[in-house]
């Protein structure tokens, strides 16, 4: 049975659980998505997640717990990883000022250089069609969303908004600055989930 374990310490798990299952659904994968806040899950899962949220609280929760350890094995075995928003932050090699200054630790998976609150306050939180590669014309929801400013030759730009980077992949590794969870569509989740299968 496939697992999809959804780091589950702090910002909008339960919406990426839903958005997995009915993925998987979809897909016709025997499987099941659950939150997990203990390390043990994510090693015995077939891929993992990591939500939106507050980067330097899931950092520091993961990290404590055992759970970013596992989170970089699991990737090191080729199993699909996908951050979104803060998450997306947490996979990075490259953080920015405020990574440094709040000491954010980073899982460092994904040779990207991020900017944390990329769209400023004016653009706290805003909705709009993307073209995704591999999945087409996308509702995005970003909230105080990072941006990717940066890639390494390894890593293929999915999507891009204005001047930012908003979507991209590093072989078994998806970081979205957006919330695919946020929206009834699930196919960045079956996009994902068939990088593993
Ligand atoms: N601004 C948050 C951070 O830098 C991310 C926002 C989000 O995940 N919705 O951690």
């Amino acid at each position: 049975m496939y697992r999809v374990a959804v780091v589950g310490v702090q910002g909008d798990v339960e919406e990426h659980v839903i958005s997995a299952r009915r993925a998987l659904e979809r897909l016709g994968i025997k499987g099941e998505a659950v939150a997990t806040r203990k390390h043990g899950v994510v090693s015995k899962s077939d891929a993992v997640i990591i939500p939106g949220g507050e980067s330097t609280t899931i950092s520091k929760l993961i990290f404590r717990e055992g759970i970013a350890e596992e989170i970089i094995q699991l990737a090191r075995d080729g199993k699909p990883v996908m951050g979104t928003c803060a998450g997306l932050i947490l996979l990075s090699m490259h953080g920015d000022e405020q990574v440094e200054k709040t000491k954010t630790k980073l899982l460092g998976l994904m040779d990207i250089w991020v900017k944390r609150n990329a769209f400023g306050r004016q653009r706290e939180s805003f909705q709009i069609k993307l073209d995704i590669k591999g999945i087409g014309p996308f509702d995005a929801v970003f909230i105080r969303a990072p941006a990717i400013t940066k890639v390494g030759k390894d890593v293929e730009v999915l999507a891009k908004y204005d001047e930012f980077i908003v979507a991209a992949k590093q072989q078994n590794i998806l970081g979205l600055a957006f919330h695919p969870e946020l929206t009834p569509d699930t196919r960045v989740h079956e996009f994902f989930i068939e990088m593993g299968t």
